[in-house]
């Protein structure tokens, strides 16, 4: 029944003209065929163009497809769109009054935030938020969408080609750590460097490095970081916390493919709009929405929006080379260094 609505075979609107031979409330024999196409808009500096493949319909994991019911593009408004993990194993359906392109930019915008904040234990703007901001930041950590992208190998591998810096929150097994840190150990014996075991607290700068670094956890016992590691995420959080507010520490990545799949007519209400997409989500089983096709939590369901063992499937670069350690000590030691008045006002100025 509900791929029959879907198929409105009868809609006469936003450039659509009813088939002949399929007019009429009811269906017939006839199977549903792909009409229109959804295209990129070719815009200068449009979000969405570079990650559309011209489609006119959509095959879902449970094997529903969907036919896109009018032509569109990354300008229409009124829409239904699905957007997919990167592993092909993920689905979220959401919708919007706006266009393709303004959710992409909001959604990318959340995701790769989520990604630093799970990944390094933080929200970016922790200090700056209020009390509801955080209370936000929470809500959004629990959605399955979130909570997928952050803990999926894919997903977080494409997001650390983008942000190599990121390497360091990725936790490693007992063998890898134990190896590089014995590289490590023995070029601090040999260059006299056992300053490095040591994290300063002298100044502001130094003790919110060190509340950030509390706040990096390993997803579990069998999982550690190297000495290299936590010492690059000393560095990682100090650049962080000295660059200006309105940078971000991350390049953004695209990490979900979106697409059309339902153009609304352009007076179509908020409801019948978040009707047809609760269809659709019902229909399509996706497992990152918080709603499912019988009502439960969509844990039971689906059980946890992502594999507990993620990690395993990471392929790590290759370990610190001599050089490497050289010029991480290197850099620990102008850190170390700094004189130790530098930034003791920051607090009073926040
Ligand atoms: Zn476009
Ligand atoms: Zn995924």
């Amino acid at each position: 029944m509900v791929i029959d609505v879907f198929y409105m075979k009868t809609c006469r609107f936003r450039d659509t003209e009813p088939c002949s031979s399929m007019q009429g409330l009811f269906c017939n024999d006839e199977s549903p065929k792909a009409r229109y196409s959804m295209v990129p808009c070719g815009t200068t500096n449009c979000p969405c163009c570079h990650s559309i493949e011209n489609s006119s319909n959509h095959r879902f994991i449970n094997g529903y497809t969907t036919y896109l019911n009018c032509p569109a593009t990354c300008t229409t408004s009124n829409v239904v769109y699905v957007m997919t993990c990167p592993c092909g194993q993920y689905e979220f359906i959401d919708s919007t009054s706006g266009t393709l392109a303004t959710a992409l930019t909001y959604h990318r915008l959340v995701y790769n935030h989520m990604m630093h904040s799970f990944l390094t234990g933080t929200p970016i703007y922790h200090e700056m938020m209020t009390h509801q901001e955080r209370c936000q930041h929470l809500i959004m950590k629990k959605m399955r969408l979130y909570q997928h992208s952050a803990h999926c190998p894919v997903a977080i591998q494409l997001f650390l080609e983008h942000n190599p810096a990121y390497w360091c929150f990725i936790s490693k097994s007992k063998e890898e750590v134990e190896q590089e840190n014995d590289l490590y150990a023995r070029i601090v014996r040999d260059t006299r460097s056992e300053f490095v075991y040591m994290l300063p607290r002298r100044t502001n700068q130094e003790k919110k490095v060190a509340r950030l670094l509390t706040g990096v956890s390993l997803p579990t016992t069998v999982r550690h970081f190297s000495s290299v590691q936590i010492q690059k995420q000393r560095i990682f959080f100090d650049r962080l916390l000295l660059s200006p507010v309105d940078e971000l520490p991350y390049v953004e990545a695209d990490l979900y493919k979106m697409k059309i799949i339902v153009v609304l007519p352009t007076d179509e209400s908020i409801i019948l709009r978040y009707i047809i997409e609760t269809l659709f989500i019902t229909h399509s089983e996706t497992k990152l929405n918080m709603i499912c096709p019988i009502g439960i939590d969509p844990e039971q369901r689906y059980g946890q929006p992502y594999d507990h063992q993620w990690f395993y499937s990471i392929k790590h670069r290759t370990l610190s080379t001599r050089e490497s350690i050289l010029s991480l000590i290197e850099t620990i030691k102008e850190l170390n260094q700094r004189p130790s008045n530098d930034h003791d006002d920051d607090d009073n100025n926040h």
